[in-house]
């Protein structure tokens, strides 16, 4: 039997109505930016397996450094217990982040990360005898499947069943420039109307909302009105930390720095499931108490495992290293050739870039998981190429270590596939 006709008996995959989708391509390796099924098939990741993988698959570099740390400590209890990979990646990471954070939380997915900022902001103002109850978060924004940060998102098309049990949560659109006089003056009235705890969002690209990119300026004004009422403004950077926009982090390009960042996704480079919450000194000195409860308590039993510190650590010098800071240039200047190349073709309707994400709009309309998405999905798959259209998006996300021919085979599936819709 097949590895595809095996996995139909037991296992239940996410994102997936199994009746509508029966069958999952049974990958066997991964190698820098090639995935290789089980019938001898390549595939280009030009999506880095969700962002993940940025410095190609199984990266010699990480590879090594984490097959030595797993001779060294596997795994130890992070409550009383510290390591060296922990407190190395910590150091490592504040470099790097933007000026004002200061300490850094573990745990092991996005959401997670995100549902820590939650009890964050929430418990601060608690902790300060200012109880709040409310959070703001974008229209459309996607911050991750457990109940805190489902509640954010707005994206919640599948998430019926479950609304009635959210956090409570207004909304405000994303300022597109156009509409950042009306945006704020929305977020005041909510602020008069509302004990507002805090603000989440993805700064400046939202991922599944189909990288839809806004305007920083107005991102800036929303964040300094928050900071003028004591507002928690946490940045989701799960999809969009670690070089995507061309910095080493999005939020570095917003004048007002966020109180608290999420991180996760290409955090280990793709090997292993982590997640980090940071935040000011001030956040962390609202629980430093003689209070026991007033501390976080929140803990997951895989916090600050080695091996995923020793895998991010070396992310984390690989992302700083000349080449692959070079490699972001030469993606960047790419992508824009392309955009040029690919913006009057009739059936494209519009084109958008920051850093090296790279996404195109069709001019069709298309369900999110329809048979036309389905159709592309094929298209994109038989001729070698994984792409994952997000209902009318066609995006780019691929690692940082792509070759300049392996680009030129997805720009040229992407056009090839212009001519099928
Ligand atoms: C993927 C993603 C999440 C959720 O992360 P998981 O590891 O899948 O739980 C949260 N926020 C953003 C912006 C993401 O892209």
């Amino acid at each position: 039997m097949t590895l595809k006709e095996r996995d139909k008996k037991h296992i239940w995959h996410p994102l997936t109505q199994h009746k509508l989708h029966p069958e999952a391509i049974a990958i066997v390796k991964a190698k820098d930016c090639v995935l290789y099924d089980e019938d001898g098939n390549e595939y280009i990741d030009a999506i880095a397996s969700w962002y993940t993988c940025m410095y190609g698959h199984c990266n010699d570099y990480i590879t090594d450094k984490v097959s030595a740390q797993m001779k060294q400590l596997d795994q130890v209890v992070f409550s009383g217990f510290t390591h060296e990979p922990a407190i190395k990646l910590s150091e490592e990471l504040i470099k790097i982040l933007p000026d004002n954070q200061e300490k850094v939380f573990f745990s092991d997915n996005g959401s997670t990360s995100v549902e820590i900022g939650i009890k964050m902001a929430l418990q601060y103002h608690s902790n300060k005898d200012n109880k709040r109850n409310v959070l703001i978060a974008f229209e459309d924004g996607f911050h991750g499947d457990t109940f805190g940060a489902m509640s954010v998102s707005g994206l919640s098309v599948y998430n019926g069943p479950f609304e009635e049990f959210f956090i409570t949560v207004e909304r405000i659109p994303t300022p597109n420039g156009s509409n950042n006089l009306d945006v704020l003056n929305k977020l005041k009235s909510i602020i008069e109307k509302n004990k507002v705890a805090g603000f989440v969002y993805e700064p400046l690209v939202q991922g599944a909302a189909a990288m839809k990119m806004y305007d920083a300026h107005g991102l800036n004004d929303i964040l300094s009105l928050c900071k003028e009422n004591n507002i928690i403004t946490i940045a989701d950077e799960v999809m969009t930390g670690f070089g995507k926009t061309g910095t080493y982090f999005a939020s570095h390009s917003i004048e007002t720095k966020p109180d608290v960042i999420c991180l996760s996704k290409a955090l280990t480079g793709g090997l292993l499931p982590m997640a980090i919450t940071t935040c000011t000194q001030e956040i962390y000195d609202a629980f430093y108490s003689d209070d026991i409860g007033k501390g976080l308590f929140h803990a997951h039993t895989y916090s600050a495992n080695p091996i995923a510190c020793t895998a991010a650590l070396a992310s984390v010098e690989l992302l700083q290293s000349e080449v692959i800071q070079s490699n972001i240039k030469t993606i960047i200047e790419s992508h824009k050739d392309f955009g040029a190349k690919i913006v009057n073709h009739p059936k494209v309707k519009s084109i958008r870039q920051t850093g090296v994400i790279f996404a195109l709009d069709l001019d069709i309309e298309m369900e999110r998981y329809g048979n036309l998405r389905d159709k592309l999905l094929n298209f994109f798959m038989g001729n070698g190429v994984f792409l994952r259209p997000l209902g009318q998006t066609i995006y780019i996300q691929a690692p940082y270590t792509i070759s300049k021919k392996q680009l030129d085979k997805i720009y040229k599936t992407i056009e090839q596939a212009l001519e099928i819709v």
